[in-house]
């Protein structure tokens, strides 16, 4: 296993994979399967319905470009699993990987999102790209917030 850097800018792909995604679409690279935290935006139409932060496995890394195959199944199961306690909507978007590592020690005892500890995250080029800014993930619900 090689250690992935997460602060690098990736394209991402999503694709509704069953097993192994085989080599990398753009080079043809090998992926590594690599747990990541995200953050997924979801929308019900065209109104975001909410914002959350998950990690999981579903992110295949390629070893050779900035390239990311993330297994769309797999981001359906996990937000299925969360669906009690998210509003999830009728779909959803990964929005880029938040760099933990990035979040300096003297920030660890502030909660993500909160002020003063923005979340790390790292956007997909393609996605900013598509966006063309307008819908720069922004933290407002406050079910970020833990008791
Ligand atoms: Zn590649």
């Amino acid at each position: 296993m090689r250690s992935i850097d997460f602060s690098v800018q990736r394209e991402m792909l999503m694709l509704p994979l069953s097993g192994k995604p085989g080599p990398c679409p753009r080079c043809g690279g090998a992926l590594q399967q690599t747990y990541a935290t995200y953050l997924i935006a979801t929308r019900r139409g065209k109104q975001m319905t909410d914002s959350m932060m998950s990690g999981g496995d579903f992110g295949w890394f390629c070893l050779n470009c900035p390239t990311l195959v993330i297994n769309e199944n797999e981001v359906n199961n996990t937000l299925g699993i969360a669906g009690g306690r998210w509003d999830i909507g009728t779909d959803f978007t990964v929005l880029g990987i938040v760099n933990l590592g990035a979040i300096p020690e003297s920030k660890k005892h502030i909660p993500l999102g909160d002020d003063g500890n923005p979340i790390p995250l790292v956007e997909f080029t393609n996605y900013r790209a598509a966006q063309r800014r307008g819908g720069k993930a922004r933290k407002k619900s406050k079910k970020h917030r833990r008791k």
